[in-house]
């Protein structure tokens, strides 16, 4: 059996990543969703264990020493991480994994698993952006501007990514996600040919 593919999928908070990760995973079955640690407090009906592992500084802090991350980053003053055995697991069964993480993550990945497809998604404009976060309502005003400041640094790696990916309307862009898979698992690179061709 083939390993699954990995997939990152980052942007700035408010593109609609999460979303778009969501819709995807319903779409496509033999994906699954990473569920990454932080220590960041939950919003209001985050559930630990579905949204995110809400885990204090200090339980982080041991298992970023035990290499108990595959990657991991600070945002805005707190630690996220994508736990590292639940991934190499599903990878190992043939299950594609996405992680939903920021760009200082993705280059992680991007070094350690270098067969990880990387996806930068943005949404059409940043006025757009700039309504959906303050629309959420989930961060106040301060945050949304922290949050946009973070996102004017983050543009500056999305050449580093394979792949950008316009989010302004959810079901054209979790098509062309799929896209980007059905055509990432045509590469020879992952395909091995069959014993049958070699000696037909
Ligand atoms: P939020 O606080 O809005 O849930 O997430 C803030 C940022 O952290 C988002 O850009 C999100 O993609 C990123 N993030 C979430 N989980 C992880 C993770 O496991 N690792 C890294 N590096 N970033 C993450």
């Amino acid at each position: 059996m083939s390993e699954g593919l990995l997939l990152v999928i980052s942007g700035p908070s408010g593109a609609g990543k999460g979303t778009l990760c969501r819709a995807l995973c319903q779409r496509c079955p033999q994906i699954s969703l990473s569920v990454s640690a932080t220590t960041r407090p939950p919003r209001s009906g985050e559930v630990h264990g579905r949204e995110y592992f809400f885990l204090s500084r200090d339980d982080f802090e041991e298992r970023v020493k035990a290499g108990g991350f595959l990657e991991w980053a600070t945002y805005l003053g707190n630690y996220y991480g994508t736990p590292r055995e639940p991934v190499q697991k599903m990878l190992a069964q043939g299950r594609d994994v996405v992680l939903e993480i920021d760009v200082q993550g993705g280059l992680q990945v991007r070094k350690s698993y270098p067969s990880a497809v990387l996806i930068f998604i943005l949404p059409p404009d940043w006025q757009t952006l700039k309504q959906r976060l303050l629309g959420r309502g989930t961060e106040d005003e301060l945050a949304v501007e922290e949050r946009l400041g973070v996102a004017l640094g983050e543009l500056d790696v999305i050449t580093q990514y394979d792949y950008l990916v316009i989010n302004d309307n959810l079901s054209t862009a979790v098509d062309t996600v799929a896209c980007i898979i059905t055509a990432e698992k045509c590469r020879t690179v992952r395909n091995k040919l069959p014993a049958d061709w070699k000696n037909p």
